[in-house]
């Protein structure tokens, strides 16, 4: 993967190359840091940059910190608007994907949350697909289970958590799988390594809880909404045992990198056909229309990166 032009660090846009930190940095050695994942979308039609809901990914990023008890000084507003000059810096006319990291900073030996200094970076990559197969994926069910709230919590994206998903991952990789679910302590479906999951059974949308140790994912939040308001499905947030989604008619991951991925297969039995379901392929046309600005009433989703805002700050 290429490196970005431009990072966002110790308050200001330098060269990538400038945006260092000592071997002894706290958050390298404990994964004291939280982070986010933002996506800009190319518009060829209005040669527009569309951020989707960056307020809503750095109110979540501010919460994770907040867990973190970290000290952040930017609002969302300042981050979004950072987030911008940055992107118009690098010219993007392409999809990207964004990455800020809220991280402790001190160079000092001792694990702790308390009296040390937080300081954060936002750079971006162009970017395209996350799961290589998101048409119809194979999945199995990790033997990890994820972390619980009172491990290290999972509603949050704290850095050192990603180790559950890094062994998750490159375990299901490694026995040829595309992606895996995750079981919570209580053996409950909680999510995908780094996706949230949806189930289809009898033409009702079902989705496991905050409660059941998930991201509060905003492309989860996102796809909630059009099933309810555009496709008129009944959407129930409760626990999801193993079993069930085997027998499911639909299944499917959201999230910013994979947006809406089709699994076909899960632990080598079929899903229903095997074919994607009609409800995931109608939820991945609405997303895909939604975060290229191309659905009116969601407008508000889309922040203009490269144009409107992007324009005024050149001028700054
Ligand atoms: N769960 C986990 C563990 C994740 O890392 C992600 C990716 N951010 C998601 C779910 C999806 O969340 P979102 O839709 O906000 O990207």
């Amino acid at each position: 993967m290429a490196v970005p032009n431009y990072a966002f660090f110790r308050g200001k846009i330098v060269p990538y190359s400038d945006a260092k930190i000592g071997v002894m940095t706290h958050a390298l050695n404990y994964g004291t840091a939280a982070f986010g994942g933002v996506r800009g979308y190319w518009s060829e039609a209005e040669e527009e940059l569309f951020i989707f809901r960056p307020q809503d990914h750095y109110k979540r990023l501010l919460n994770s910190a907040k867990l973190m008890n970290m000290d952040v000084g930017y609002s969302p507003d300042e981050l979004v608007h950072i987030t911008i000059e940055l992107l118009q810096k690098e010219g993007y006319r392409q999809d990207v994907y964004v990455r800020p990291l809220i991280y402790f900073a001190d160079e000092i030996i001792g694990v702790k949350l308390h009296d040390l200094k937080t300081e954060i970076t936002i750079f971006s990559v162009p970017f395209d697909k996350y799961v290589s197969n998101d048409t119809g994926a194979h999945v199995t069910v990790s033997s990890w289970r994820r972390v619980d709230d009172n491990s290290i919590p999972a509603r949050g994206k704290i850095a050192g958590a990603y180790v559950n998903t890094a062994f998750i991952k490159s375990d299901a990789v490694r026995s040829g799988f595309d992606e895996a679910l995750v079981l919570n302590q209580d053996g409950h479906i909680s999510e995908g390594s780094a996706e949230n999951f949806f189930m289809v059974r009898d033409g009702v949308l079902i989705t496991p809880p905050i409660t059941d140790n998930i991201l509060e994912g905003i492309t989860r939040r996102s796809v909630i909404e059009l099933a309810r308001n555009e496709l008129n499905l009944e959407v129930r947030e409760r626990s999801i045992d193993r079993t069930e989604v085997y027998i499911s008619d639909e299944l499917f991951l959201t999230g910013t990198a994979a947006q809406v991925t089709a699994i076909t297969r899960v632990d080598h039995r079929q899903i229903a056909d095997g074919k994607m379901g009609p409800l995931t392929a109608k939820l991945r046309e609405l997303y895909s229309d939604a975060v290229r600005g191309k659905l009116k009433k969601y407008r508000h989703w889309n922040q203009a990166g490269l144009r409107e805002n992007g324009r005024e700050l050149v001028n700054v």
